[in-house]
């Protein structure tokens, strides 16, 4: 079965331009992935984490896929750890990165497993996410929170009143 999904790309170490281009190539040209889209990347201040670390590059995939989400993000687990990610050295989440490879959506699919949660948890607090994911599919609905994408982008956006 082919799944559509959506992955975040993030880098704020060293040649962050290269880190996400290149894990884009390695992502199109791994066996059971096809068609992998892209949009404009945006550079975006860290979120929490550490005083000075530098600015982000984010940008978000589509892909089609006949793999399942955990073979995905062992994928992704290997694209991020060949690239220079060691998470051993990382002080904690939100920590500087050569590069991070989430799964945001994965289909309509909603997964709850040790060391896999789908859609992302924490990706409709993230401008940094929802921004340019809205630009590839601002109509997706979150299968959780039965929300266009594009809804969740304008509430984030909106200040509270
Ligand atoms: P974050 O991306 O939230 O800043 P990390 O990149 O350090 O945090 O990821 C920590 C762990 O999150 C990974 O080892 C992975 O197993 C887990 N994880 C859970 N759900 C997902 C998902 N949807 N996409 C990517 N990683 C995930
Ligand atoms: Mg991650």
């Amino acid at each position: 079965m082919t799944a559509r999904a959506y992955i975040a790309l993030g880098s704020n170490q060293g040649d962050r331009q290269a880190y996400l281009a290149d894990a884009l190539a390695v992502l199109g040209s791994l066996p059971g992935v096809n068609r992998v889209s892209q949009r404009p990347t945006y550079e975006t201040d860290p979120v929490g984490g550490h005083a000075g670390q530098g600015r982000f590059l984010n940008a978000v995939a589509q892909v089609s896929t006949d793999l399942s989400a955990k073979q995905l993000l062992d994928e992704l687990n290997k694209i991020e750890a060949d690239h220079g990610r060691d998470r051993s050295a990382e002080p904690s989440r939100s920590g500087p990165r050569t590069l991070d490879l989430d799964i945001l959506f994965f289909g309509d699919e909603v997964i709850n497993q040790v060391g896999l949660t789908v859609p992302h948890p924490r990706m409709h607090q993230r401008w940094f996410v929802l921004k340019p994911l809205c630009d590839l599919a601002p109509d997706a609905v979150h299968p959780v929170l039965h929300r266009t994408v594009r809804e969740l982008l304008a509430e984030l956006e909106t200040p509270a009143t």
